[in-house]
């Protein structure tokens, strides 16, 4: 449901608000828009000029903490000192050969001693590519077509992949409207995520044909964790079925000590990699799993290839972002993620405001809703007008948050940060209450 926030006074006040701050940016927009198409899913509000540790400054001069970290990639912050010094140490000795250099063994093998499932890696240029290599991979080893994935899943554009919130792939038909070859369609079987039952019944009517199961460690949108032993049955089910289990840990690699398949005590067959592991200052993507899957590669059976794979900038920056992300690290990214789904919670009750703060680790995403959320179906009946007033007014309070996306903290938060984030959000509550009392009665508590 979406409340109609755009015809009420609170929403007028802080639009009103955001466009007097934000004039250079409106500028930019109307620039950008005539000869970029940008899709409306994905309307920038700002342009940015700058970011230094855990805050973004716009065209116009606002700085906000920053949530979004480039979809999860900065997990040290902006600009970081070490990477920034390793990276202009480097720039001097060329951008890039595409013939190996110390760096990228380097790298996978930060990566390999780091994640259990990383026996060898191979590199990728973006998440969406290695996606699309473990597929092949899965493929040519099991000799089958199918592929199991989830409906709260984000893999990336390939054809062969689900698209959630944008594109209705349940009801697509033979027609895809979005321009992909019903082909990846045909061969994928879509289920919805934390029903373990569902698992094992499409793997009993689909004997002997599913090549993998992909899947994300939590609900993307959502940051919603997955039900216990979720994760741990579906490698029994695959395990037993002669299956390749894939985690897509393009979002989560690099944000738990030995990724999320570490947190969850699993060893998945092959696992994709990409954003951060890259640190930021080229396109990255990896896909990296057992031996004897991976020789592979060396066999030369799959196609896998590209120009800008393993960019060097990206193998120096990654390399400096693993090393940052030690124990105490990982305590405190944690902890900052906890504080602030926390503190967030707490300022809606104290509010009567009936909220889901959804999360784990660093990650947190807010829902104005009055069930739990735990799968698409509950996603989407989060009223999505009401997040949209949130973010809108967290965005002139200093705060930046990526519209009805979920959010991310990188390791210069600190306290104070964490205070301001929270006087913001209760703040911000404060303003939405009366328009919620009119238009929403049953989300007071
Ligand atoms: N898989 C997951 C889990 C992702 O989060 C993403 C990116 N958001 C991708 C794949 C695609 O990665 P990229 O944007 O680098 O193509």
């Amino acid at each position: 449901m979406d409340t109609p926030v755009k015809n009420h006074k609170v929403y007028n006040v802080a639009l009103d608000e955001f466009n007097r701050r934000n004039k250079n940016s409106e500028k930019v927009r109307e620039r950008f828009s005539r000869i970029i198409p940008e899709p409306y899913y994905h309307k920038h509000p700002f342009y940015v000029k700058s970011g230094k540790g855990c805050i973004i400054i716009d065209v116009d001069g606002n700085e906000r903490i920053d949530y979004l970290n480039a979809w999860s990639v900065l997990i040290l912050g902006h600009a970081h000192p070490k990477v920034v010094k390793l990276v202009r140490n480097e720039i001097e000795n060329g951008a890039t050969y595409r013939l190996p250099d110390i760096y990228e063994i380097e790298l996978a093998e930060e990566i390999s001693r780091r994640m259990s499932a990383a026996e060898m890696v191979e590199y990728a240029t973006t998440g969406t590519e290695a996606v699309q290599i473990a597929l092949r991979l899965a493929r040519i080893h099991t000799r089958r077509k199918k592929i199991v994935m989830f409906d709260t899943s984000y893999h990336g554009v390939s054809d062969s992949v689900y698209f959630p919130g944008t594109f209705d792939w349940e009801k697509i038909g033979t027609e895809d409207p979005s321009g992909r070859l019903e082909e990846g369609r045909k061969y994928a079987i879509l289920i919805p995520y934390n029903d373990l039952e569902i698992v094992e019944k499409v793997v009993k009517e689909n004997k002997n044909e599913i090549a993998a199961i992909i899947v994300e460690p939590f609900l993307h949108i959502g940051a919603v964790p997955p039900k216990e032993n979720f994760h741990k049955g579906i490698r029994e089910i695959t395990a037993k079925n002669d299956i390749l289990m894939i985690f897509d840990e393009v979002l989560t690699g690099p944000r738990f000590r030995g990724g999320a398949h570490g947190l969850y005590n699993i060893k998945p067959d092959i696992v994709t990699l990409g954003k951060a592991v890259g640190g930021g200052y080229a396109n990255f993507g990896a896909v990296a799993g057992s031996s004897e899957i991976m020789e592979l590669f060396r066999k030369g059976k799959v196609l896998s290839m590209g120009t800008f794979r393993a960019h060097r900038m990206a193998m120096v920056a990654g390399l400096t972002t693993l090393k940052e992300l030690t124990s105490p690290a990982y305590d405190h990214l944690n902890s900052t993620g906890r504080a602030i789904r926390e503190g967030i919670q707490k300022a809606a009750t104290e509010a009567d405001i009936k909220v889901q703060v959804t999360g784990i680790g660093s990650f947190f995403n807010v829902f104005f809703i009055d069930q739990k959320v735990d799968n698409l179906k509950a996603e989407r009946k989060a009223d999505m007008g009401l997040r949209r007033l949130f973010d809108l007014l967290l965005w002139n309070r200093g705060v930046f948050i990526f519209p009805s996306h979920h959010s991310n903290v990188s390791l210069p938060v600190r306290d104070e940060h964490v205070k301001l984030t929270l006087k913001a959000v209760e703040q911000s509550l404060a303003d939405m209450k009366p328009l919620i009392e009119e238009l929403r009665p049953d989300l007071i508590l």
